[in-house]
């Protein structure tokens, strides 16, 4: 059986068009190809015969029809559909005149004759809402605006083209029906061959232009093959000069879709674009009339519309870029994916995943996690474990830098074999556009390899900022180098009052070191205050020392060694009683630089396509990803102006991204986003800080609900931590006290917050945490019991245990 349904295959795929805006059935075939060669591989599941079997029957079915390129399809469903105008088209007296058929009766009828079915066809009504509501990806024939009279009739009994059975093809009786919900649809639709999903809208019967919706209106744009036109009005005259510009370009086609008023606030969403008619090229929104000359501009536009190797370019293989070409890959498209590790100035590099796997959540994480079991080992004995002397217990640094090393090597793999699987192609080169749908890719032998795509994703993130002084670049490590440092770090300086300054700062002292944090001011910059000011102090009463100051110069005593740290001088000036400022030093093994993080961009070549940039060096963009000045160009991640540096935004925004372009309306919601600073009490918090809270509503209608509290588990070895966990909630007194943000500093704050975030997202009030029943005994519970109004000049709080 196996063998014959990969014979089936392999017959299969010689037929196929090679051009890819030709071939419908290319995500069929790659998605049919692997059920089948994973069958052949050894330890393969076994394979799903009767699944290949529909999908080789769809495939063939699709390849033996002549009208087979113009139908947009579905590889999961093993089906393919129908635009209302391909409908249209397909339905015209002329089409079947020149097929020798009869005048056209009814459009159903009619669009069955067009259709290679031999038998099991099924249909369901469903309305549109249903349709979108059910994430039906699946909409295998779309026929909007039928009216029920033309169903009636003679057209009430289905043709059967293929000559086998009619039974239970009638479609009158469907359309008495109770309108089928989107599950029930999508189920009857993937069941059968053919299917027929249509809204039982009783509207006026086709031709004419129907107005859509607009998901509709979404879904056509995205899915254009060149060129749509999204307009609300009819207006000749504009329409004529936008395809007179399109027409220069080379644009020989292009879809006009004709939205309903009410449809204008959806598309402005999903769009970022304000207004119509807008023009969308390649699936990407370009605006109006306006817009579209300006991608005129350098020869942009002829350039896009030509035929290029790949649907999509994705430069940067960190959070952002991997999600978003593995989705990419998943719906369809034809996509690339280049990354590059430029090394250090200390020569550090690492494998495939960017900063979060390899230099930044996962290692900083799995150390801090070191730190926490060094106190637990303390707090055992007073829990009853009976332990060897406190000086036997010691800390091999070297350990844990192998095994964190050796868990992100295989990550590293993970992700390698996840491209693969996709059929994303994986370049390990760094990008530069050298045109405007041009890149070149360098690897590391310098081997110079040219791609070019439709359109381009940059998710390239950000690098460790040095500050300009002496021996910073010569002798200093940052948080890329840190993390796999062969030697134990030693007395440690670090430079930066960021939370990767502070993250390291704490766990480096939880695994013994002595360790140092020189900020210029402030902690936490856009952090709620208040408890960064509360950080500060339980780092410092852990021993952690603090110095008000910047480094002036670094010099080096001893050179480090592949087995040790060597020793550096550190030279800063420090403020007198006076006010007068006087240099002085102190010795270090090592100087942690982490006083912020760059944009990747500078050279990446961003004029070519006319990507605009901010004073940081990061892409301006849209709310929708998109660049501004480059509609084809798109940004996640931290590379995006705006957006939150954390690794869950940049996936979610990655893969949210190529739904959108292919036509879902889905967006990244990049407000009231939830993160943890993992300081040795971890920081968790979500919406506004309290002054952020006050700058935007007054003070007047902000209140703000605190307490100290006392986790259990501290109590019995009486943590020092127990006098720093402390929690608010940021509410807006005008507005039923609804919580603008929410602050926590305790053990284990990153699971707190990620559950409690879900009550911002809700628009939770005050009185629904008050209503919330607690779980006793956690510190998260401390959230359901909050009475106190912070007030200015408040006194100390003081925990008290349950
Ligand atoms: C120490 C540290 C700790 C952190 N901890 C957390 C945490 O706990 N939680 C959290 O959510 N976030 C954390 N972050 C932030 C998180 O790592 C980033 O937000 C996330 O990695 C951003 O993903 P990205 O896809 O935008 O970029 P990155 O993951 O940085 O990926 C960019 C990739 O693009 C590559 N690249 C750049 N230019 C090119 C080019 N021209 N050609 C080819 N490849 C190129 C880079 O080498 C890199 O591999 C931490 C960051 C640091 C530094």
């Amino acid at each position: 059986m196996s063998k014959q349904v990969y014979k089936r295959y392999l017959r299969l795929v010689t037929q196929w068009p090679k051009d890819q805006h030709k071939n419908p059935s290319r995500d069929l075939a790659v998605y049919l190809g692997k059920q089948v060669e994973a069958a052949f591989a050894k330890d393969a599941p076994t394979l799903n015969a009767s699944l290949c079997e529909k999908k080789l029957n769809s495939l063939e079915q699709i390849l033996s029809n002549k009208w087979a390129d113009a139908y947009p399809h579905n590889y999961k469903s093993g089906s393919f559909g129908l635009t209302l105008e391909q409908v249209e088209q397909l339905t015209s007296d002329t089409s079947r005149k020149q097929l020798g058929l009869a005048p056209k009766k009814g459009i159903l009828k009619s669009l069955f004759s067009f259709l290679p079915i031999s038998s099991n066809r099924s249909y369901s009504t469903v309305s549109s809402h249903s349709l979108l509501s059910s994430r039906m990806g699946a909409v295998v024939a779309v026929l909007r605006g039928c009216s029920t009279k033309e169903g009636e009739g003679e057209d009430k009994r289905l043709p059967d083209p293929g000559g086998g059975r009619t039974s239970s093809m009638y479609r009158a009786s469907a359309m008495e029906e109770r309108g089928a919900n989107g599950k029930e649809a999508f189920k009857k639709a993937t069941e059968a061959k053919v299917a027929v999903v249509f809204t039982g809208q009783k509207t006026e019967a086709l031709p004419g232009k129907p107005k859509t919706d607009a998901w509709y209106a979404l879904y056509r744009a995205h899915n254009a093959r060149k060129a749509a036109i999204c307009y609300l009005e009819e207006n000749e005259e504009e329409k004529k000069r936008i395809t007179s510009i399109l027409h220069e370009a080379g644009v020989t086609e292009m879809e006009e879709i004709l939205v309903k008023e009410s449809a204008l606030p959806e598309i402005e969403k999903y769009t970022g674009l304000k207004g119509m008619p807008i023009v969308f090229i390649k699936g990407c929104p370009v605006g109006d009339e306006s817009a579209v000359r300006s991608v005129v501009e350098g020869g942009r536009l002829s350039e896009w519309v030509k035929d290029h190797e790949y649907d999509l370019i994705v430069i940067g293989g960190g959070s952002g870029g991997l999600a978003a070409a593995k989705e990419a890959a998943s719906l369809g498209w034809k996509v690339a994916c280049l990354d590059f590790v430029k090394p250090s100035p200390l020569g550090t590099s690492w494998g495939l995943g960017g900063t979060c796997v390899n230099v930044g959540c996962i290692p900083k994480k799995l150390m801090h996690q070191s730190a926490l079991l060094g106190h637990s080992i303390n707090d055992a004995r007073s829990f009853g474990w009976k332990l060897p002397p406190k000086a036997e217990i010691v800390h091999d640094w070297k350990i844990l830098k192998q095994n964190v090393q050796d868990h992100i090597g295989s990550l590293n793999w993970g992700y390698r074999v996840a491209l693969r699987e996709k059929t994303v192609n994986y370049v390990n080169g760094y990008g530069v556009f050298t045109g405007t749908h041009e890149i070149s890719a360098t690897d590391k032998k310098g081997k110079v390899t040219k791609l070019t795509a439709d359109r381009f994703l940059l998710a390239t993130g950000l690098r460790p900022r040095y500050p300009e002084i002496p021996g910073a670049k010569e002798y200093c490590v940052t948080s890329d180098d840190l993390f796999s440092l062969p030697y134990s770090p030693g007395k440690t300086l670090c430079v930066g009052a960021s939370y990767v300054s502070l993250e390291c700062a704490g766990f480096l002292k939880g695994m013994g070191y002595d360790v140092s944090v020189m900020v210029r001011s402030i902690l936490l910059r856009g952090f709620d205050q208040d408890i960064a000011e509360r950080i500060r102090k339980q780092m410092a009463d852990d021993g952690i020392k603090f110095v008000s100051s910047v480094p002036t110069r670094v010099e080096e005593l001893e050179p480090r060694t592949k087995e040790s740290a060597g020793r550096l001088k550190v030279y800063f000036n420090l403020k007198k009683e006076d006010g007068t400022e006087e240099e002085t030093s102190e010795e270090f093994n090592t100087v942690l630089i982490a006083i912020g993080r760059d944009a990747v961009t500078a050279d990446l070549g961003l004029n070519l396509p006319g990507v605009r940039m901010d004073k940081n060096g990061k892409i301006v963009g849209r709310r929708t990803e998109q660049s501004f000045t480059c509609p084809y160009v798109y940004a996640v991640g931290d590379v995006l102006s705006g957006c939150p540096e954390l690794t869950p935004v940049a996936i979610h925004a990655g893969r949210a991204l190529m739904r959108r372009l292919k036509g879902k309306m889905e967006l990244t919601d990049y407000d009231a986003i939830p993160t943890t600073v993992f300081t040795p009490l971890e920081y968790g918090c979500c919406g506004l800080s309290e002054e952020a809270a006050i700058a935007r509503f007054g003070k007047e209608d902000v209140i703000v609900y605190h307490n100290v509290f006392l986790p259990l588990e501290y109590t019995v070895p009486d943590r020092k931590e127990k006098e720093h966990c402390y929690l608010k909630l940021v509410c807006r007194a005008s507005d039923h006290d609804r919580i603008l943000g929410f602050h926590i500093l305790c053990p284990s704050a990153g699971e707190v917050t990620q559950g409690f975030g879900i009550a911002l997202k809700l628009n939770a009030k005050k009185e629904d945490f008050d209503t919330l029943i607690g779980i006793h005994p956690t510190v998260a519970e401390n959230f359901t019991t909050l009475t106190l109004v912070k007030k200015e000049g408040d006194e100390e709080l003081k925990a008290t245990g349950c």
